[in-house]
């Protein structure tokens, strides 16, 4: 893309701290040193988006990011312009999914394969930076997983979604041994996933856990062995949650609990359904807090955790997982000029899968 390349583009902004995005024009970008020119083929919408825009101007100051962005952080796509000093890169023409968290490459995090906890990744494409909800995007050439096939619209969800519910179901892998039982809080995009990715990689029975009846269908779809009605936030709810966990579980509790909601309601029921020696995560982003006393109120010796984003490495695995076809993507596909109806269905939780926007 040389003479013929388009100076502006339509793409779905936050223009300024704490206003709505909206579809307006955006330069088309150059890429830099080290970095590739993408046209985007598929950007998979996650709920963390809906918050972007709630960013006031000091915070987003102190994560390094700036605005204008483009929102978007679930990119698949094909290579079509090189920048300086990409030896290595894909060629143009390559398809290729974009790894969603930023990472520096150089810190002691990322040169252990810790890279989801890089310090130097706190702005990244669609979360402070440009991202996918446009024709064009730029990524550095660390960030690029070739496609080998794949459709780039059942890709770009397996950047986040995908990639962010392995790191999840990785990390509690050795709790769950035949017989074991794991629980996933929310099924919607990401949790969806983490069925998938249970089923796939560890023996243990699977529980799914929803508000919503349809997402709880689409579980067993994807391969869930039970299923259980969520619960709203009256104070009577995190133990009536526990108790059915611990019904199914013959009173022990599940070996692992993975959270993708976050209330306190799902917090306090997750831990309190947990068994000793099993295994607790947080992802889910409500802002619920964790209040247990010592004694009586935390599983023994089990363990607590939260993170976020995930490694190169998961994504890797989850596309290499979706090439075998051990895993799928569910998705709403919507052109560019519907995004904002997209997003209004992720709001409403009326989406069957993971809304996956064609710029
Ligand atoms: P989603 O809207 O697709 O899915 C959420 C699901 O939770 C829906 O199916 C919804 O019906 C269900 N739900 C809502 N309230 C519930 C309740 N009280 N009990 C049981 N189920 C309930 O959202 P998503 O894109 O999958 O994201 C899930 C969460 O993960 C969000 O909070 C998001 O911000 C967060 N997130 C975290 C990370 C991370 O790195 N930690 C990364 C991406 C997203
Ligand atoms: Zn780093």
């Amino acid at each position: 893309m040389t003479s013929s390349r388009p100076s502006t583009m339509p793409a779905y902004r936050v223009q300024d701290w704490l206003e709505q995005p909206r579809l307006t024009d955006a330069p088309v970008p150059l890429p830099g040193r080290g970095e590739v020119l993408v046209a985007v083929a598929a950007n998979g919408l996650c709920h963390s988006d809906l918050t972007m825009s709630q960013i006031p101007a000091e915070i987003g100051a102190a994560l390094g990011w700036r605005v204008p962005f483009t929102l978007g952080h679930e990119i698949a796509g094909t290579v079509v312009e090189h920048g300086p000093d990409t030896a290595g890169a894909p060629p143009p023409g390559t398809g290729v999914a974009l790894v969603s968290p930023a990472s520096c490459g150089r810190c002691r995090y990322c040169l252990t394969g810790r890279d989801s906890a890089c310090p130097n990744g706190l702005a990244g494409r669609g979360y402070g930076q440009d991202g996918g909800l446009a024709p064009f995007v730029v990524a550095p050439v660390r960030s690029l997983i070739p496609l080998n096939g794949l459709d780039p619209i059942a890709a770009a969800p397996l950047t986040d979604a995908g990639a962010t519910s392995y790191h999840a179901v990785r990390r509690v892998l050795p709790v769950l041994g035949p017989g074991d039982t794991a629980v996933v809080i929310g099924v919607g995009g990401l949790g969806g996933f983490a069925v998938q990715h249970l089923r796939a990689c560890s023996p243990a029975r699977v529980v799914a856990v929803d508000v919503s009846a349809e997402r709880l269908a689409t579980a067993r779809e994807l391969g869930a062995d039970e299923t259980i009605t969520g619960i709203g936030p009256q104070p009577s709810a995190p133990a009536q949650l526990a108790g059915a966990i611990r019904e199914l579980t013959g009173g022990e509790g599940a070996a692992a609990v993975l959270d993708f909601v976050g209330t306190d309601a799902t917090i306090a029921a997750g831990v309190g359904a947990v068994r000793p020696f099993g295994a607790f995560g947080l992802v889910g982003a409500a802002g619920g807090q964790l209040r247990a006393p010592w004694y009586g109120g935390l599983p023994k010796d089990a363990e607590i955790f939260t993170f976020q984003g995930s490694t190169i490495a998961d994504a890797q695995a989850v596309i290499a997982l979706a090439a075998a076809g051990r895993i799928r993507s569910v998705v709403d596909v919507f052109p560019l000029d519907a995004v904002a109806e997209a997003y209004r269905a992720l709001h409403e939780g009326t989406l069957r899968g993971r809304a996956v926007v064609t710029p």
